[in-house]
């Protein structure tokens, strides 16, 4: 049985991780990676995960403020995008028609960065 890395993604052998990244679940050549790399992967999926949820929360606001004033630059990106997103349509349902109907540029945005991915995952 292997164990996942949510850095890379994979399922590696056990002996791939160290016993503080089993726990953390990044394998020993994740945790090697700079730590800009693996923030701004990390950061990028924390905003994956808002778009995926069934509503943005003012706590995820405020996160995503927060993201926007310090992260890294394609971070601050993403993160502007979801909050204007959030601005028209913080719940899910029925959001990317609403989007399309009063803010097609941002539907593009969506779909130009991928993040419309989140929104139709699972
Ligand atoms: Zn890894």
């Amino acid at each position: 049985m292997g164990h996942f890395c949510r850095l890379c993604g994979r399922i590696r052998a056990n002996e791939r991780f160290s016993g503080q990244g089993r726990r953390t679940h990044v394998c020993r050549e994740c945790e090697r990676m700079p730590k800009d790399e693996r923030e701004r992967i990390e950061h990028e999926e924390e905003i994956y995960g808002y778009l995926h949820q069934s509503h943005i929360s003012d706590k995820n606001l405020r996160r995503l403020r927060t993201l926007v004033e310090t992260g890294q630059p394609h971070i601050r990106e993403l993160a502007s995008i979801v909050l204007e997103v959030a601005a028209v349509k913080p719940y899910k349902k029925r959001r990317l028609k609403v989007l399309a109907q009063q803010r097609p540029d941002l539907l593009e945005a969506l779909d130009r960065t991928g993040l419309i991915m989140a929104h139709h995952w699972g």
